[in-house]
């Protein structure tokens, strides 16, 4: 790996680092400052020192006193670029940060959840590219599934669609909605094609299906995160519809995804239970 040096006086002089020298070459993780030496200038990071008991591997002269700050300057001058660069990040990482950015980056790269399209990018460029540029299509069920967070609305889809795309308009973001057929019932998840930064938002959501006057509600704090669409059956974060409560093939459900306010404790699904009066049972799974 490599990294590029530019000089401060003359901006336009850059060279090349080896970032293998930036790391410590006694566990070989990434130098965090302080960096230590022992007389003879051999380094070690802060967490080897106490292993070693503070005696250098190479010479055995006392180690984890005396500080390099000349390598601590290297460190703090070096400007890595995100690995989502490609994807509209402009993040400029000292070497060693990379990680802990890369996790919460909002760049994180997501695949278009439309069957046989290879496009993959940001979630605002995904969302873009979803609503204006290949899948804008008066058919396609984005016109029908735009909607905004906190008004619940009905979702139509037969169970073998296995998949729904909405989009959350004002958020800039995808939802999906998936159903997995089982031989006891059908599963049914929510989720929204994001990295799982938050600075992307949080949400929560309830999705209920009702059937003969029975209903059940799935309510969870934690709209799912996805970077891409998986066919796997869910473990979690999932609404169980019993083969007794279908019939036939359609799903119809309402859902609702909300912006997640901690405050709040319960999420509303009164608006809900009001507008069903026949009701005979309603079961109500939380997450
Ligand atoms: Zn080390
Ligand atoms: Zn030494
Ligand atoms: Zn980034
Ligand atoms: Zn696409």
């Amino acid at each position: 790996m490599e990294c590029v040096v530019s000089s401060t006086e003359d901006k336009s002089r850059t060279g090349i680092l080896n970032l293998d020298l930036l790391s410590c070459p006694i566990c070989v993780e990434p130098f965090t400052i302080p960096i230590f030496q022992c007389d003879n200038g051999h380094l070690a990071c802060s967490s080897c020192c106490p292993k070693l008991r503070n005696k250098c591997p190479s010479c055995a002269c006392p180690i984890g006193h005396s500080r390099c700050r000349a390598m601590e300057t290297v460190l703090e001058s070096t400007s890595i670029p995100c690995q989502n660069a490609e994807f509209g990040c402009t993040q400029k990482l000292t070497h060693g940060e990379e990680s802990t950015h890369e996790k919460t980056c909002t760049f994180s790269p997501c695949s278009c959840p439309v069957q046989d399209c290879n496009y993959t990018g940001s979630c605002k460029d995904l969302y873009v590219h979803y609503k204006n540029i290949i899948h804008q299509n008066p058919q396609s069920t984005s016109q029908r599934y735009r909607v905004r967070c906190d008004n619940s609305f009905i979702v139509k889809m037969k169970i073998s669609d296995n998949l729904l795309i909405g989009t959350l308009y004002e958020k800039r973001l995808l939802f999906t909605v998936q159903s997995f057929r089982k031989p006891y019932g059908v599963y049914v998840t929510v989720s929204c094609i994001a990295p799982s930064s938050p600075k992307v938002g949080r949400f929560s959501y309830y999705i209920s299906y009702t059937m003969d006057g029975h209903t059940i509600i799935y309510v969870s704090t934690e709209l799912k995160k996805i970077q891409r669409v998986s066919l796997h059956t869910p473990q979690e974060n999932y609404m169980l519809i019993p083969n007794s409560l279908l019939h036939g093939e359609s799903l119809e459900m309402r859902l609702c995804i909300q912006n997640f306010d901690p405050k709040k404790k319960r999420i509303k699904t009164k608006r809900y239970r009001r507008s069903s009066s026949k009701v005979k049972s309603i079961i109500e799974v939380s997450s």
